[in-house]
């Protein structure tokens, strides 16, 4: 079959054409559409196939093979109609806002650095780059400023397709054999590389570029990128969110951290206060209890952590010859711990496992675990 004409070359931004059906050939649920000329660009250079509308046909994805552009359809259209295809451009627009972007940050970081763009992500929520060698945070800043220079200056985006000749003495990225015509993304100034994607005309057109993240990936660092339409969605995201947190804290939107960070310190100085209250309440409570019986039961569902353990040794202190604290309640079931000076404690917590579908176990001279039960049941049976 004759190579698809590819209008997408001829104009990046057009997203409106008329073609003639070539072939239409069903595929599982679907319907591979070949037509004699096309703006949907199939996917490639780390940008997703187009998706868009043929007539009232849906476009789901665009692929390329051997020269020939096949359009992925969800119903038929029959050989030798006439189309109207209409690409979504919005999804196609920010895919070279992202795409013209990231050229601009590789080449950057390429002048700079030296290091290599091993790895780019052109997803439908966000866009990845993976360099070889290590960046900064600093660095990554003054990047992000650079490559927003490179915007607000409204540079020309040239297409560049040099002969055999020519590509041999040029200076570019991504320099590897490639069979048949090589195009070359020029941005003067920040980058030359080989890329078969549809690229803006001018970087005014990409708007703002956002590096809003950065982490160590095999060795060199992986940068999390908005660029355009995404970066302002971001933007008014991220600000709803500081105005909301930043009314909530009665504070301004860009002094949240140092009031979050004041918190944190009373945060820490109350836990360190109420701790001292539970044990001072703690050893109150143990006072008033009655050491005399057999087995000196406490259920407390107030008790956390330590604290059943440190009543227990208080009121064995004080004189109790086996004591059994649980904390909980009798919905939920009890944690309970048990103790003596003087007495094996593991029978008494068998038993207690065995009546009340317990788990636990320990040494004679202490055991814990949890069981389920209710109050009055668990002490009759301490009796
Ligand atoms: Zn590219």
């Amino acid at each position: 079959m004759a190579d698809t004409v590819k209008l997408f070359y001829e104009d990046t931004h057009l997203h409106e054409f008329e073609a003639t059906v070539l072939s239409c050939q069903p595929d599982g649920d679907t319907y591979k559409v070949v037509l004699d000329r096309t703006a949907f660009f199939p996917e490639g250079g780390g940008q997703y196939g187009d998706i868009g509308f043929l007539n009232d046909v849906k476009v789901i994805d665009t692929k390329e093979k051997a020269g020939v552009v096949y359009h992925r359809t969800t119903a038929p259209l029959a050989e030798g109609e006439k189309v109207y295809g209409k690409l979504d451009w919005e999804v196609r627009f920010e895919r070279m806002q992202q795409h013209s972007a990231e050229h601009i940050i590789s080449g950057i970081v390429h002048n700079r650095f030296g290091y290599d763009n091993v790895g780019f992500h052109l997803g439908e929520d966000y866009c990845t780059m993976d360099f070889n060698g290590p960046i900064t945070k600093e660095q990554l800043r003054e990047i992000e400023i650079e490559a927003n220079e490179a915007v607000f200056k409204d540079l020309d985006i040239q297409t560049l397709t040099p002969s055999g000749e020519e590509l041999k003495d040029m200076e570019y990225r991504s320099k590897i054999e490639i069979e048949g015509q090589v195009r070359i993304i020029n941005i003067p100034g920040y980058d030359t590389c080989a890329c078969c994607a549809p690229h803006l005309t001018k970087t005014g057109e990409i708007g703002l570029i956002k590096l809003v993240d950065m982490a160590n990936y095999k060795g060199g660092e992986r940068i999390n990128m908005l660029s355009g339409r995404r970066a302002l969605k971001d933007y008014a995201a991220k600000q709803d969110n500081a105005k909301a947190i930043g009314s909530m804290l009665c504070t301004k939107e860009n002094e949240i951290a140092v009031t979050v960070e004041k918190m944190k310190e009373e945060q820490i100085s109350m836990k360190g206060r109420i701790m001292e209250l539970e044990q001072q309440l703690l050893s109150f409570k143990a006072q008033s209890i009655d050491v005399s019986a057999d087995v000196v039961s406490v259920f407390d569902g107030g008790l956390s952590g330590n604290a059943p353990r440190e009543m227990m040794n208080i009121l064995l202190e004080r004189g109790a010859k086996v004591c059994a604290v649980f904390a909980g309640n009798d919905e939920d079931g009890y944690r309970y711990v048990i103790g003596s000076k003087s007495e094996d404690v593991r029978p008494l917590c068998k038993l207690l496992n065995g009546e009340f579908n317990g788990r636990g176990g320990g040494k004679p001279e202490m055991v814990q675990g949890s069981l389920k039960g209710n109050k009055a049941d668990i002490e009759n049976e301490l009796k």
